[in-house]
C-alpha cells in the first residue's frame, strides 16, 4: 500500500460526513492515510478483531457475508468511492461482520480507531456527525436487506404453493391406482386356491396391509394440502371432547399394547364440549398419538390429558396433551417439526410401521395438527428437556383451543 501525493482528502472526507466544518474535515484528513490496493486484496476478514475503517477514494469492493457451511457465502453489496467500510470497528468492539475484497485498483482513506477517538474526544459536535451519518448509512443498509428479505420471502411462499400443488397431484394420481389394486387384492383372497394354501394367505395380508397403509400417506398427503392452506373454512360443531378422548385411546389400546406401552387417560371431569370440526379434530390427536407412540420405547407410557383453560385472549377454551417417555426433542427442532415434511434425524433409518419405535412417515402429521390448530383459532407447541435416546426424557405436546372458533372462520 502507497500514500497518493496531491490528493484532496478533504474533499472525499466532505463527500461521506456531510454536515462537518471545513477545519473539522482539515483535522480528519491529518489523521487519515490514502493508501492503494490491488484487486483480490482483503480489506476487512469475516470474525476478525481489526479497527480500521475506509472511506473509499477510487476503485470498488465487493461486500460478502459467510451464510452458513451449505449455503457458502453471498454477496450482500458492491461498494464504491464515498462508501464507508469497516465502519462498524468504529462504534463497537465487535469481529467484523462481512468480508471486504477489493475487485479492482482500489484506492481508500484509511483511518485506525485510536486516532478516531483522540479526534472525537476533541470535538463533540464532530462525534456526533460522524455517528449520524455513519447510523444513516446502516439504517439504509438495514432497509436494503429488509427489502431482500420481503423479495425472498415472496419466492418462498410462491414455491411452497408449488410444493403443495406437487404434493395434491402426486397424491391424486396415487390414489385411483391404488384403489384398483386394493380391489384386486380384495377379489384375489376369495379364490379358493388362495383360502386353502396358509402361505398365500399370508402373502396376502402382507400386501393388503402395505397397501392399506400407503392409502393412509396418500391421505394423509392430501389432508395436508386441504389443511396447510391457509384458506381453510371450517364447519363447527359441538364436539363432546372427553367422548372422543376415550374412543381415540381405545383405537390405540392394540398398538400400544404390540409395544408394551401403557396409555393412560387424564380427563378433568370439567372439561367442556367444543364448537368445532369434528373430524379435523380427531385426525389431530391422532397424530399427535401416533407420535407419542411412534417415539417410545417398547414398556414405556403415553398419558392423554384434557382441561378447561382461560386462553391468551381470556377466550375460554380447552388444552388436550399427549405426553410421552419417549426420545425427546432439542429445543431447536420445537418449531420446526411442524414444518410440511420436517423430521429431526437421518430418515433414511426409520423403521417402516406407523406405530413400531421410530416409525417412518412422510413428516406430515404435526404440519397437519398446526393447521387443525390455526382453523379453529388454537394453538399447538410441544415441550421437552431434550433428545436422549438412554434416558428417555419425553415430550409433550400441547394443543389449546377455544370452546368457539372465531367468527370469519367457522
Ligand atoms: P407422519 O406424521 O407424516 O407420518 P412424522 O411422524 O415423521 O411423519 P410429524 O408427525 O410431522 O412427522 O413429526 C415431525 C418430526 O417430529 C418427527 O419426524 C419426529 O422427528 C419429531 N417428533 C414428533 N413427535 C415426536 C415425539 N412425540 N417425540 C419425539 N419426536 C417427535
Ligand atoms: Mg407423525
Amino acid at each position: 500500500m502507497t500514500e497518493t501525493q496531491n490528493f484532496d482528502k478533504t474533499s472525499l472526507l466532505r463527500l461521506a460526513f456531510k454536515g462537518l466544518t471545513e477545519d473539522e474535515l482539515q483535522e480528519m484528513a491529518t489523521v487519515s492515510q490514502l493508501c492503494s490496493y490491488p484487486p483480490e486484496h482483503i480489506l476487512c476478514r469475516e470474525g476478525a478483531y481489526e479497527d480500521i475503517f475506509y472511506i473509499i477514494a477510487d476503485g470498488s469492493a465487493v461486500i460478502s457475508k459467510n451464510i452458513s457451511e451449505e449455503d457458502g457465502e453471498r454477496i450482500l453489496r458492491i461498494a464504491g468511492k464515498g462508501d464507508l467500510v469497516g465502519e462498524m470497528a468504529l462504534i463497537q468492539n465487535a469481529p467484523r461482520s462481512a468480508t471486504v475484497r477489493t475487485l479492482t485498483d482500489f484506492t481508500a482513506l484509511e483511518m485506525g480507531k485510536k486516532d478516531f477517538e483522540t479526534l472525537l474526544s476533541r470535538s463533540p459536535s464532530m462525534a456526533l456527525n460522524i455517528i449520524r451519518t455513519t447510523l444513516d448509512r446502516m439504517l439504509s443498509n438495514d432497509q436494503l436487506a429488509i427489502q431482500e428479505l420481503q423479495n425472498t420471502n415472496k419466492v418462498l411462499r410462491q414455491l411452497d404453493r408449488n410444493k403443495l400443488e406437487f404434493i395434491q397431484v402426486a397424491a391424486h394420481e396415487l390414489r385411483t391406482p391404488l384403489t384398483v389394486l386394493k380391489g384386486y387384492v380384495n377379489l384375489l383372497s376369495t379364490f379358493p386356491a388362495i383360502k386353502e394354501t396358509p402361505a398365500l394367505g399370508q402373502v396376502m395380508d402382507g400386501i393388503t396391509k402395505g397397501a392399506d397403509r400407503m392409502h393412509e400417506v396418500v391421505n394423509t398427503m392430501l389432508d395436508a394440502t386441504r389443511i396447510g392452506n391457509e384458506t381453510l373454512k371450517i364447519s363447527a360443531v359441538p364436539v363432546p371432547l372427553k367422548r372422543i378422548f376415550i374412543e381415540l385411546s381405545g383405537d390405540f389400546v392394540k398398538a400400544a399394547a404390540e409395544r408394551n406401552i401403557e396409555l393412560i387417560v387424564e380427563q378433568d371431569p370439567n372439561t367442556p364440549s367444543i364448537n368445532a370440526d369434528p373430524s379435523l379434530i380427531q385426525k389431530a390427536l391422532v397424530h399427535l398419538m401416533v407420535n407419542a407412540i411412534k417415539y417410545t420405547p417398547d414398556g414405556g407410557k403415553v398419558i392423554f390429558r384434557s382441561r378447561p383453560v382461560t386462553l391468551e385472549n381470556n377466550a375460554q377454551g380447552v388444552e388436550l396433551s399427549v405426553t410421552d417417555t419417549g426420545i425427546g426433542l432439542d429445543a431447536e427442532h420445537h418449531e420446526l417439526v411442524f414444518e410440511k415434511f420436517y423430521q429431526v434425524g437421518d430418515v433414511a433409518i426409520h423403521s417402516s410401521g406407523k406405530t413400531s419405535f421410530k416409525g417412518g412417515g412422510p413428516g406430515l402429521g404435526l404440519a397437519i395438527v398446526r393447521g387443525v390448530a390455526r382453523a379453529h383459532g388454537g394453538k399447538v407447541w410441544v415441550e421437552s428437556s431434550g433428545h436422549d435416546e438412554v434416558n428417555f426424557p419425553g415430550c409433550t405436546f400441547y394443543l389449546q383451543l377455544p370452546i368457539d372458533p372465531p367468527k370469519p372462520l367457522a
